[in-house]
């Protein structure tokens, strides 16, 4: 793919966690949500622009550069803040800006990056007592939990994620009060392959606390809430499904905050049951 062109600029955008494969159909990818662009800048310059985010309201986006002869207005290794709920990204918005050093040396640079949801620096209130996420009365199947051996691996982001079992169009209700910053529900497809990844449907809830809530796999515009919208507790927010990587229809739940752009971790959340409340819900128990 890289073909560098001595006295042009070369320019790739790589979400580095995608895999391409050029036989592969298009599938959901990073940049659907978050998405950069370059532009020239005349014969010798450029400039790398945030295209303004329609349905994620908050992320952390880290960016790299490889720069040969050029200087930029940034660091090689940046982080860029995405604080939606306290600014309005209507336009484009310039993130680093290059030009070519030496004149009639040959120049190029290459990019990529690559973003997760929320800000940084959130620190988990661990006397929160969540509701389940669905409708009082309903009882469902945990088929996963902390630090299940299917997805949910010891060490990895979502090692503190649960799994519940559920048909398709099941009420999603939220665990905890909050604001909406992530409402996508035009994915389609899903299936027990990691290429599915990014085409989960979700709604994403801030919390008071700078935590954030995730309900993953919703069916088709099965999302009943829009970016900014404050829910409550028990709030009815989507109807669950099996986009994404899912081998069967289930609701997907996490408590989360990033690190930087590339990495994020999950938090154990205390949920109030039938029995009581339980620091863990027990994979293969229902609740
Ligand atoms: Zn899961």
């Amino acid at each position: 793919m890289r073909q560098p062109i001595v006295g042009a600029l070369v320019l790739f955008a790589l979400a580095v966690t995608q895999a391409t494969c050029a036989d592969a159909p298009k599938l959901c990818t990073q940049e659907d949500l978050i998405h950069l662009h370059q532009e020239d800048i005349g014969e010798t310059g450029g400039r790398l622009v945030l295209d303004p985010p329609q349905q994620i309201a908050e992320s952390t986006i880290s960016v790299d550069l490889d720069l040969e002869n050029m200087t930029a207005s940034s660091p090689r290794h940046f982080v860029y803040r995405v604080d939606g709920l306290q600014h309005s990204f209507q336009k484009p918005v310039e993130l680093v800006r290059f030009s070519q050093k030496n004149a009639g040396d040959r120049f190029q640079y290459h990019w990529k990056y690559h973003w997760m949801l929320g800000l940084p620096g959130g620190r988990h209130d661990d006397s929160y007592v969540y509701a389940l996420p669905y409708q009082k009365g309903e009882h469902h199947l945990v088929s996963q939990s902390y630090f299940g051996s299917f997805s949910h691996q010891k060490g990895t982001p979502y090692e503190y994620a649960v799994d519940f079992i559920m048909p398709e169009g099941t009420p999603v209700c939220a665990a905890r009060e909050g604001i909406v910053v992530n409402s996508y529900g035009d994915s389609t497809v899903g299936g027990n392959d990691k290429k599915y990844e990014f085409c989960g449907n979700v709604v994403s809830i801030k919390h008071s606390d700078g935590t954030y809530a995730r309900y993953v796999h919703l069916q088709p515009h099965g999302n009943l809430v829009r970016l900014g919208q404050i829910v409550h507790k028990g709030d009815r927010i989507g109807l669950s499904g099996k986009t994404g990587f899912a081998d069967r229809p289930h609701l997907h739940f996490c408590v989360t905050v990033p690190l930087d752009g590339y990495t994020e971790k999950s938090m154990p959340v205390v949920f109030a049951t039938e029995v009581g409340n339980l620091r863990e819900l027990r994979a293969g128990g229902t609740y």
